[in-house]
């Protein structure tokens, strides 16, 4: 399995500034064969700037959400038939961000990767615990109860998600999980998805949480670590090549 390093624009970019971003990016790939599957996951206006500018090239892009409805009367919310129109190939769900300032809950979150896939496109499901809850010993029990509402609400297609592990306390602060705690975790992500579908190799556990270009190879090293969700070092072109660079 090729790793995948997908970059979490967050609520950042316009048309001017993502215009230099992704044509730098793609003048650093320089054209070769990607040995890493490579995504970048952007606010919904800038999903058909993407799509002009990406298309063809070995990055795909993706949303950062997406509603658990269908369509109708759901102001300011984006259908998965809406990202299809522009071709996503995947969309977060379950950012802590989302659950945190949007009070996402788990149930809501394993509609949303259920209604991902029923679209063809694959949910990135992040997972994570807070550092209070990393300090009660609650890590295991948080993460895994997270995971479980998703693959209960998917079922026999838990082999087509990608999950995140993306502790709370590492996302944006500079603190990164260490490679061994992240490995922890991972391993027992994949236990749980070993015990729910007959390919859980086939799963991408991506680790994020301030992941950069220093830190990413030592990270990506670890067995149970396929590739990272990229925050802010997906803002700039050099520390993202580097990143990718740095999962082969
Ligand atoms: C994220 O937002 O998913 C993330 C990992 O952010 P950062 O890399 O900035 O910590």
């Amino acid at each position: 399995m090729k790793p995948l390093i997908a970059g979490n624009w967050k609520m950042n970019g316009s048309l001017a500034a993502n215009e230099a971003l992704v044509k730098a990016m793609l003048d650093g790939l320089g054209g070769q064969t990607a040995a890493t599957d490579m995504a970048l996951c952007v606010p919904a206006p800038y999903l058909s700037q993407l799509q002009s500018l990406l298309t063809g090239s070995t990055i795909a892009w993706g949303a950062q959400d997406l509603s658990s409805h269908e369509q109708g009367a759901y102001t300011g919310e984006v259908s998965a038939t809406m990202l299809k129109d522009f071709a996503c190939r995947y969309a977060i769900v379950g950012h802590s961000e989302r659950r945190q300032y949007h009070g996402e809950t788990d149930a809501l979150v394993a509609d949303k990767a259920k209604v991902a896939l029923a679209h063809g496109i694959t949910p990135i499901v992040c997972v994570g615990e807070t550092l209070a809850e990393r300090e009660a010993g609650q890590t295991e029990v948080v993460v895994k109860r997270q995971l479980a509402a998703v693959i209960h609400a998917v079922a026999h297609c838990t082999s087509e998600i990608v999950v995140a592990y993306e502790p709370v306390w590492a996302i944006g602060t500079g603190k990164t999980a260490s490679p061994e705690q992240a490995q922890q975790v991972h391993a027992v992500l994949r236990a749980q998805l070993a015990a729910a579908t007959q390919h859980p190799e086939r799963v991408h556990i991506l680790y994020g949480g301030s992941m950069n270009a220093a830190n990413a190879a030592s990270l990506l090293a670890q067995p149970d670590i396929d590739g990272g969700l990229i925050g802010g070092a997906s803002l700039k072109a050099a520390d993202f090549l580097q990143i990718v660079a740095s999962s082969r």
